[in-house]
């Protein structure tokens, strides 16, 4: 399989908008859950230009459990997304959910995010087989390494070696964490395969308050980098609000996981401390 380590020193390094995922630096791509508003990404962008996060997220195709709730703005996300971008020249990381929006956002994302319950949209995975750009994919709500293995194959098979897997958390019995963290599957990924595997802390928990130690451990056991929601108000968030950092609470977690990168032999870019 073109996915697993011809040898445990073979590692991939994928290159988003010119930043490297899966080198020495850890990477942080940061944004909204959902593009809602040109003020709301605008103050975002802002945040994570001097964080020194060059790698926006925020979704304009909402997955969404229910019809009925907001599905991402479409078509006009893409041009705020497309504006901010010219504006700020920040990488962006966005979700397709079907080979039409693919053909559709290719002017404007640089990394095509595969959400969790698109893991095994076959036909999805084989036209991201074909695209030139890296693709973000993420585990599936159930899925079993070998599933997710089986998933970047279908995008390597078809020609496209920029894969970033993604651990986002798996379901269980118990509704007190939204998902549960598998440390232990981003060890092995890390030695069953040479792709970059970075770690979604919000998914992962669900709760604001649990984002960070969550993160500080992703990084610890291993993650070449990390995906986090953030909002400028977080409650007010139209999707997953209570999992939503506080741009403050973004820094925050910049400087904790940049001390945990570093006790791990790592870098992770860290801005220099406010004046109080
Ligand atoms: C998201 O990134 O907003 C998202 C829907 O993620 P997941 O597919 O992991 O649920
Ligand atoms: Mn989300």
């Amino acid at each position: 399989m073109l996915v697993r380590q011809s040898s445990p020193s073979q590692h991939t390094t994928v290159t988003i908008a010119g930043v490297p995922v899966g080198g020495p630096s850890m990477v942080v791509i940061a944004g909204p859950c959902a593009a809602e508003s040109e003020t709301q990404l605008r103050t975002v962008a802002e945040c994570l230009t001097c964080l020194d996060i060059r790698l926006l997220r925020a979704g304009v195709y909402k997955p969404r459990t229910s019809p009925y709730s907001f599905q991402g703005l479409q078509d006009e996300g893409l041009q705020l997304l497309h504006d901010i971008k010219r504006a700020y020249g920040l990488g962006i990381v966005s979700e397709v959910m079907s080979v039409a929006h693919l053909e559709r956002a290719c002017e404007v994302f640089d990394c095509f995010q595969v959400g969790s319950r698109n893991m095994q949209n076959f036909e999805l995975l084989k036209a991201l087989g074909q695209v030139r750009k890296p693709v973000l994919l993420k585990r599936g709500l159930a899925a079993t390494i070998e599933e997710l293995l089986g998933a970047a194959e279908y995008i390597l098979a078809g020609g496209n070696q920029q894969v970033i897997l993604c651990e986002r958390g798996i379901r269980s019995f118990d509704p007190a964490t939204r998902n549960v963290l598998d440390l232990g599957a981003v060890a092995l990924l890390k030695r069953l395969t040479h792709l970059p595997v970075i770690v979604d802390p919000s998914h992962a928990t669900g709760r604001r308050e649990l984002v960070i130690p969550a993160a500080r451990a992703a990084v610890a056991v291993g993650a070449d980098g990390l995906i986090v929601e953030c909002h400028p108000i977080p409650q007010q968030s139209v999707s997953d609000a209570a999992q939503a950092l506080s741009l403050d609470e973004l820094e925050q977690l910049v400087r904790e996981t940049a001390r945990v990168a570093q006790a791990v032999g790592r870098q992770l870019p860290c801005p220099v401390e406010r004046a109080a």
